[in-house]
């Protein structure tokens, strides 16, 4: 049996590419890493319900990265005036599409109620108040789960950079950063090969992150080429369409309760879920 390192973007999509690669025999490690997602609650629940898809699995979750930025926000401590300037230009400038030509208080009504739906379904989830605390907690029960806290993760930087790029430029590289990661990780841990559960959405652009995959791949191997990684050997991109799997993969999300998230994952796309699912409310 083969280990096999497995970059993880949440509980649902998850399940069908790992129970597909168990059955084909490979041993895989979920490894989540998602700087991405935005809104600390967000993230908790996604990480959650990957907390639960690994234990139905009995398989290694490693959570990669640091994420304190908007705990640090929202107890308003340590964060200077520059930092708390630029996380509300975030959100006005996400939020600017309400300036349309619809009628602006009907419309601030459908995204009310859009908002409320989600956070009625998110408080439907005992995960709604977990926090790293009790992840740590979740530690000492679960052999499997492993926290690496080494890596620093800005989620505010992540997201002032994305902002610049256009819809398709900027998932390109949240795609690559998150999959170079993996690529590293999996070098530098045993791993011989790595994959990602973003193979199994038909809400992604599937080119795009092969192409980023093969890319962090290549970057890898290079740098293990010139010396410049320690202790590292070559990785390989696994690659396998989980599309074709996805209906299973909903069902059992369904049937094991999970969190189903309504956006992406980062600022941006959480606006632009928001702003389409609005709309269509509004045209009721
Ligand atoms: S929409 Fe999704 S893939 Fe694209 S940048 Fe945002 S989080 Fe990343």
């Amino acid at each position: 049996m083969e280990k096999i390192l497995v970059h993880t973007c949440c509980g649902p999509c998850a399940i069908m590419p790992l129970q597909t690669l168990i059955k084909d025999m490979y041993l895989p490690t979920a490894y989540f890493f998602n700087p991405n997602i935005h809104l600390d609650n967000e993230f908790r629940l996604r990480l959650f319900a990957m907390q639960e898809v690994s234990k139905q699995y009995e398989i290694p979750l490693i959570i990669e990265g640091n994420y304190t930025y908007f705990e640090k926000i929202k107890a308003n401590a340590n964060t200077t005036k520059e930092e708390r300037l630029q996380y509300r230009s975030i959100v006005e400038e996400c939020v600017g599409f309400l300036h349309t030509h619809m009628d602006e208080e009907k419309f601030n009504i459908s995204v009310t109620k859009i908002l409320r739906k989600w956070e009625n379904y998110a408080q439907g989830f005992s995960s709604f108040h977990i926090d790293h605390l009790q992840a740590e907690n979740g530690l000492n029960q679960n052999p499997h789960l492993k926290m690496n806290e080494e890596l620093q993760v800005d989620a505010m930087a992540w997201a002032m950079r994305l902002k610049e790029y256009k819809e398709g430029e900027r998932c390109k590289l949240c795609y690559e950063e998150r999959l170079y990661q993996t690529a590293y990780y999996a070098a530098t841990h045993g791993f011989s090969q790595f994959t990602s559960t973003l193979l199994y959405s038909r809400y992604q652009n599937h080119e795009d992150i092969c192409h980023a995959a093969q890319n962090s791949m290549e970057k890898v191997n290079k740098e293990i080429q010139e010396n410049s990684l320690q202790n590292a050997s070559p990785v390989n991109f696994y690659y396998q369409d989980f599309r074709e799997h996805w209906q299973d993969g909903i069902d059992l999300a369904k049937d094991w309760g999970l969190y189903r998230q309504k956006w992406c994952g980062c600022a941006l796309s959480r606006m632009e879920s928001l702003e389409r699912m609005a709309k269509r409310e509004y045209a009721k």
